[in-house]
Formats: structure tokens, C-alpha cells, sequence
């Protein structure tokens, strides 16, 4: 164990539905904070204004607090560094801005976004080695600008990256790396808003972040970081880049492409929170236990070490998270189930807010269930004959055609035996429907009760038969087999 507390931190942008990756993130960085009895802070870097999506903030909340994910300082909750939302630090970045200029690091550029375009345009036209600005503000005032084609009104500020700037940097998990020559950055925009390149490294420093932990599709942006963090002569933090996640077929997991890069889909299908948890803690990274995907949080932190991190992108297997989802369901009490299947079934619209009595029914119904299921969104749909009036009741019409000769006689039987039953237990219910259908009729045992679970259940596959008729009662399975009879 690191015996020195870091302080990380997520840094997600509020651009719609937070990515699955942004909790991969999380949990590799709370995982650091806490072995080493740090901090883990959420910020919101909304900086770029053209993205921003106004409902993201909440499902970022949302999500990661589902997960279990919880920060220590945030824009929701505060802390020692508030504000932790970067539109409402505007006045922090300006100062350093004027330093870097002062400094000579900085300049401002009044390119019109029509001169830029036109100079990418000829630069990629020409096969050009250079690439990039061409610097074609510095040194000059204003004044000197204006009179030059491409102006415009409102400036950016961009770095002056120097021709050695150093591009080799020592990340946590890649060793040594060396990322392209960067571009002269815009730090500033013209609305007045730092970038995220400027953002990021201020509030780092100011927020005493000690081990900065992002998406390997920030490693070409290091070196601009660290040439800011000289610049402004502060000390570096770490370095951790996580591999990009990726499909079966090796290619990056987008929300465009993918449905699973949206965190909030997991919610939405039925996964329980502690299975993505465990299943995010397997992606390049190895079990905790060898041969054995299931483990806590708590055992994830106590053996975390960085160096574990595999450096190729892991491959999102959901056949995999199916099985630990699985895992998890059974893991439950019934009535922890019951709970977070009604929860999730209001939730997504798939049934109303229960009764008294329903969410009653739920609780001993999840058993007959509970070993089968793979996602929350299963069980409703499955148990729904149990919550369906007796008249409502539809009966698969494919299955009563094809409910074969005998039917009619062993719903027939089966009334009989059921209405002089004096104990309504499934034991009870079982013994007295195979001495009537199989002994009384002479009915293989394999088609005996087919005609009864169609009766009582609509569909000739269903939950446990005998249980769903004890849950049911006497009174609506007498009710469903007097229906299929007049049926048949
Ligand atoms: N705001 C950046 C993002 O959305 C954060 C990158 C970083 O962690 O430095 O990915």
C-alpha cells in the first residue's frame, strides 16, 4: 500500500449521456484514492459551451451514485476547492492566461476561423510537412493584424510551443512515452472560455490533483500539459493513461455506434449496479482472484497497483457481464430482489407503481425466477401472469390449437381434484394433480400438466407450475382452468 494519500480526479464534460467510460475512469481512480487514503474529486469541465448538454450534469450524478462511485468533493456537495464546475472558475484562468502572454509563452491570434479552415485546406491539398498554425499573429499588434487578411475581431490566445519542447513523458502504466509535436494550443477562445487544455492543468495544480488518470486519447495532449505546468513553474503530477475500450471486432466503443457506451443503457436493460462494477474492474485488469471474476470493491482496492493495467484495449464482452448479472441476481435476498426488479420496472415504464399486495406477491414470486435471470428486465414479463386479473388472462392461441385431444379431459380431472383440496400448498397442489392427470388418466407426467399451465399461466412455458398456483390461489386457478375449459 501507497502509504502517501493522493487526491484524483474525474473529469467528465456534460455532453449528453455520460460514457460508459467515464465510470471505468471512476472506478479506477476511487479505487487509487482510497488505497492510498486519499480523495477522489468529480469536477465538470464544461468549458466547451457549443456541447454542453444541460441534462448531463445529473445523469453524471446519477450514474456514478448508482454505481457506487461516490467522490469526496464535487460541484454537488462542495469541498476545500469549490466551485468544481469550470464555467464557474472563468476569473481563475484569466490571470495565468496574462502571465503566459506576459511571459512571452502566449500570444494572441485574431485568425478568422475562415482563414484557418482555408490554410488546413491548402496545407493537406499541398501534402505539406508542416502542419498546424503558422503563426502567423505572433509578434504582432493589433493594429499590425487588422491590416492583414483572415482578421477577426475577437482574439484567441494560443501557446507558443517552442521547437524542443519535450515529447517523452513517464506514464504510470505505459513506462516511457512519446507522443507527436503539438500544435501552437488555443488556451483561451474567443467567447472568453479557457480550453480544456488550459482548464485542465490549472485546476489540476489548484486542487492539489497528485495523479492525473484519463483515456489514452489524452496522451498526445501531454506534452502541451506539461510545457503549461513548467510555464507556470509548478510541480507535475503523475501520469496515468487507461487503454480506449473496445468492441469484439477491435474497434473503439462510441455512443454513435454502440448502445453500450451509454452508461445510463445499463440501467435501462437491468443490470445491477455491483455487476458493472465488477465487470468494469476486469477490463485490462486482472482478477483478483485467479479463475474467478467475482470480487469486491474493497478486495479490487486492497491489491490495486497501476502496473497491473494492461496496456491493450480491452474488449467489452457482455457475455461476460451477463454472467456476473446473473451471478449478482442469485446473490440477492428475495426481497432485496423484489425490490430492485419493481424499482427498475416502474422505472423503465414496465409496470405502475405496485400495491400493497403486489409488491407483496413480488416478494415470494422472485424465487420461482431468481436462479434464471440474467437482467432485472426479465422478471416482470416473466411473473406477469401472476399479476394480471383472472379475466385479462390472454392465452397463447398457438398453444390452445395445438393443445392436443386430451386436454379438455385433464382440465376436466384437474378441477375436480383442485376443488376438494383441503390444503393449497404446491406440495399439496402437485400430489393431487399427478394422482388425478397421471395415475387417475394414465397421462405420461411429460404431458399431464401442459393443459394446466396453459390454464393458469397463458403459455405452455413458464415459471415453477405447482408454486405459481400456491401464490395464486385457489380461487383464480379454479377461475383459469373453468376459462380454458369453455375454450377447449
Ligand atoms: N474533460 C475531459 C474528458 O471529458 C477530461 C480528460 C482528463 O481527464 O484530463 O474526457
Amino acid at each position: 500500500m501507497n502509504q502517501t494519500p493522493a487526491r484524483l480526479r474525474v473529469a467528465p464534460s456534460p455532453t449528453g449521456d455520460p460514457h460508459v467510460g467515464t465510470a471505468y475512469m471512476s472506478l479506477f481512480n476511487l479505487a487509487y484514492a482510497r488505497a492510498t487514503g486519499g480523495a477522489f474529486v468529480l469536477r465538470i469541465e464544461d468549458t466547451d459551451r457549443a456541447r454542453y448538454v444541460a441534462t448531463s450534469e445529473q445523469q453524471i450524478y446519477d450514474t456514478l451514485h448508482w454505481l457506487g462511485l461516490d467522490w469526496d468533493e464535487g460541484p454537488d456537495i462542495g469541498g476545500p476547492y469549490a466551485p468544481y464546475r469550470q464555467s464557474e472558475r472563468l476569473e481563475t484562468y484569466r490571470p495565468f492566461v496574462e502571465q503566459l502572454i506576459e511571459a512571452g509563452h502566449a500570444y494572441y491570434c485574431w485568425c478568422s476561423t475562415e482563414r484557418l479552415a482555408g490554410l488546413r485546406a491548402e496545407q493537406q491539398a499541398s501534402k505539406s510537412p508542416v502542419t498546424g498554425y503558422d503563426r502567423l499573429c505572433h509578434g504582432l499588434t493589433r493594429e499590425q493584424r487588422a491590416a492583414l487578411p483572415g482578421f477577426s475581431e475577437t482574439p484567441v490566445v494560443r501557446m507558443l510551443v517552442p521547437d524542443d519542447v519535450e515529447l517523452a513523458f513517464t506514464d504510470l502504466i505505459r513506462g516511457e512515452v512519446s507522443a507527436p509535436r503539438p500544435d501552437d494550443q488555443v488556451i483561451l477562445k474567443a467567447d472568453g472560455f479557457p480550453t480544456y487544455h488550459l482548464a485542465v492543468v490549472v485546476d489540476d495544480h489548484l486542487m492539489g490533483i497528485t495523479h492525473v488518470v484519463r483515456g489514452e486519447e489524452w496522451i498526445s495532449s501531454t506534452p502541451k500539459h506539461l510545457l503549461l505546468y513548467r510555464w507556470l513553474g509548478w510541480p507535475e503530477p503523475a501520469f496515468a493513461h487507461m487503454p480506449l475500450l473496445r468492441n469484439t471486432d477491435k474497434s473503439k466503443i462510441s455512443k454513435r455506434k454502440n448502445p453500450a457506451a451509454r452508461l445510463t443503457w445499463f440501467l435501462e436493460q437491468g443490470y445491477l449496479p455491483e455487476a458493472l462494477r465488477n465487470f468494469l474492474q476486469l477490463l485490462a485488469y486482472p482478477p483478483v482472484h485467479d479463475d474467478e471474476d467475482v470480487s469486491t470493491f474493497e478486495e479490487f482496492v486492497a491489491a490495486f497497483d497501476w502496473a497491473k493495467v494492461n496496456t491493450t484495449g480491452p474488449i467489452f464482452d457482455l457475455a461476460k457481464l451477463n454472467a456476473l448479472n446473473g451471478h449478482y441476481i442469485r446473490a440477492l435476498s428475495p426481497g432485496d430482489l423484489a425490490d430492485r426488479v419493481a424499482a427498475f420496472a416502474v422505472r423503465e415504464g414496465q409496470w405502475t407503481q405496485p400495491s400493497q399486495a403486489d409488491a407483496a406477491l413480488l416478494r415470494r414470486a422472485v424465487p420461482l425466477v431468481q436462479e434464471r435471470l440474467v437482467l432485472l428486465s426479465e422478471a416482470v414479463p416473466k411473473l406477469a401472469y401472476l399479476f394480471t386479473a383472472d379475466d385479462d388472462l390472454v392465452v397463447d392461441p398457438d398453444a390452445l390449437a395445438k393443445a392436443g385431444p386430451d386436454a379438455a379431459a385433464v382440465v376436466r380431472a384437474a378441477l375436480v381434484a383442485l376443488e376438494a383440496l383441503p390444503d393449497w400448498s404446491h406440495e399439496a397442489i402437485q400430489v393431487a394433480l399427478r394422482g388425478a392427470l397421471v395415475d387417475g388418466l394414465g397421462i405420461k407426467p411429460k404431458f399431464a400438466f401442459g393443459p394446466v399451465r396453459l390454464a393458469v399461466t397463458g403459455s405452455t412455458v413458464s415459471p415453477p407450475l405447482f408454486e405459481s398456483m400456491e401464490l395464486l390461489g385457489r380461487e383464480s386457478s379454479l377461475a383459469r382452468l373453468r376459462t380454458l375449459q369453455s375454450l377447449l
